[in-house]
């Protein structure tokens, strides 16, 4: 059974988007098909296994009901405004209502030229595709907002980037595409006009809550920032990197969206930066919660005609939303490490614990995830304390610091930790692994198991505990690459 297309965005003004067909290619192969996702969706997924779902999976025929767009947006990128981005490589074939009666967008990346390629090919190389796929479906199994994957296909061309490389195209499934840089899209050009539809389509779409509020705008854009600040700090707790983010990269329904050169860190430390395109370390760990505040703060000059009656009383609405980011961003922070940590209500002695730990961590070089997992073994009494000395370097504050964790810590459940510390997350050098598995020897087995690995982060297995590792220092990828 095909696809029910809807296409909400598509019935907006024409000035918000470019009617797209996709460039059909080569020779389609599908290799990966997100059967759970797809029946999350209601989607028939013998149909997308089928020619003719395939066939709609790499472009090379519109489904019935599908109007295929792509989608306008301005954006900063690295702190420079550029007025016009858009949707390069992507197309939106149209919304779905899914199981819960949820919209979501159904798109394709890597599809081919749009209004908006500039100078680029419109194509997607196989490996970031992949880095897409396992980090995105790996967030999800973490339980954090993101984009989703639905499939990829290979396109039996070749993308040329530094080197021929072979094409591929995602799948990609959001709550929506809209972008801080749409609202920036139609602010720049003083479209007060598309500023007040696109801000009611976002929440009736995302935030109907808002709709009810005295000032449904300024309702709209406390809930961004609201989510944003959650969002930022689930990805700190789990370690993650986004690398790009630049305002048009900033999904207004708080997903995380568009993966590039994202990593999940290893060794513990706030100035890590993967990206190869971000010398100055703009976009490193610990800066992630202050370039979120920076982009919200882009938003609210662009929302600003829809802020208050008039300049004067909206700079002031949007300056006092703003100021709430900073208290909830640490709130949201703070009782997410002390969940890490075991404890059950956050106190300022446990703030104290967390900062303390954290420092251990950075001071030995200690892996952020695998050292949380074995406090977590030491919490459930599946571990002495052993491999955590080990991980620490033996530091000799480490007794301390244990006696008042475990005052804190020992009336909390023994798998609570387990719970929330993952055992397997997508790191670098195991993508790696998969992706030159898959590029130079067409060999999908090391995706499909790490794919696998990451499906249950906190369930440990026996045959997978080397994922937990991190990697040897002749395995560590010290950079990675841009989707582009
Ligand atoms: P990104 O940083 O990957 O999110 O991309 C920034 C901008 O470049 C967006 O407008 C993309 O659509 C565009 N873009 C990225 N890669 C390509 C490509 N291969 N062809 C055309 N446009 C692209
Ligand atoms: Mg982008």
């Amino acid at each position: 059974m095909p696809i029910t297309f809807d296409n909400s965005y598509a019935r907006l003004p024409e000035r918000f988007f470019a009617l797209t067909p996709p460039t059909p290619v080569k020779a389609p192969r599908l290799v990966k098909l997100n059967r759970p996702l797809a029946a999350e969706l209601g989607l028939d997924a013998d149909w997308l296994e089928s020619p003719e779902g395939v066939a709609m999976l790499a472009g090379n025929a519109i489904a019935a009901g599908s109007t295929p767009i792509s989608t306008a947006y301005a954006g900063h990128q690295f702190g420079n405004f550029v007025p016009q981005l858009g949707d390069g490589r992507a197309i939106l074939l149209g919304e779905v209502l899914d199981r819960a009666g949820s919209r979501r967008d159904i798109q394709l990346k890597g599809a081919g030229r749009t209004r908006y390629s500039r100078g680029g090919d419109g194509r997607a190389a196989l490996g970031p595709v992949m880095r897409e796929y396992l980090v995105s479906e790996a967030m999800a199994a973490l339980g954090i907002p993101t984009t989703r994957s639905l499939a990829f296909v290979l396109t039996g061309e070749h993308v040329l980037r530094d080197e021929p490389l072979p094409g591929a195209i995602l799948t990609r499934v959001a709550a929506s595409h809209i972008r801080i840089g749409t609202f920036q899209f139609f602010a720049t050009r003083q479209d007060a006009e598309a500023l007040r539809q696109l801000a009611d389509h976002a929440i009736a779409r995302h935030y109907p809550a808002a709709a009810e509020a005295a000032n449904p705008h300024l309702a709209l854009f406390e809930a961004v920032i609201a989510a944003q600040a959650e969002l930022v700090v689930r990805w700190l707790l789990v370690g993650f990197i986004h690398g790009v983010m630049n305002t048009d990269n900033m999904s207004i329904a708080g997903e995380t969206i568009d993966y590039g050169p994202c990593a999940f860190l290893d060794a513990y430390d706030p100035a890590t930066v993967f990206s190869s395109i971000d010398a100055g370390g703009r976009y490193a760990y610990g800066n992630q919660p202050s370039i979120a505040l920076w982009n919200l703060t882009r938003l609210a000059e662009a929302m600003l005609p829809l802020l208050g009656a008039d300049t004067d009383a909206a700079v002031e609405a949007a300056q006092s939303a703003l100021a709430a980011f900073a208290p909830r961003y640490r709130a949201a922070y703070d009782a997410g490490i002390a969940r890490k940590l075991g404890l059950a209500v956050v106190e300022e002695a446990d703030v104290t614990l967390g900062v303390e730990f954290l420092e251990l961590l950075g001071r030995h070089g200690s892996d952020f995830t695998l050292t949380f997992r074995q406090l977590s073994r030491l919490h459930a009494g599946q571990a002495d304390t052993a491999p955590l000395r080990t991980a620490l370097g033996d530091d000799p504050t480490l007794d301390d610091w244990l006696e008042r964790w475990r005052a804190r810590s020992a009336g909390t459940a023994p798998g609570a930790m387990l719970a929330v510390n993952p055992a397997y997350i997508p790191r670098n050098h195991r993508i790696e692994a998969a992706i030159v598995a898959a590029q130079e020897r067409d060999d999908f087995a090391p995706f499909e198991e790490l794919h696998a690995v990451l499906a249950n982060p906190f369930e440990e297995r026996p045959e997978f505990a080397a994922y937990e590792n991190p990697p040897e220092p002749h395995e560590r990828v010290r950079a990675t690459f841009c989707g582009t």
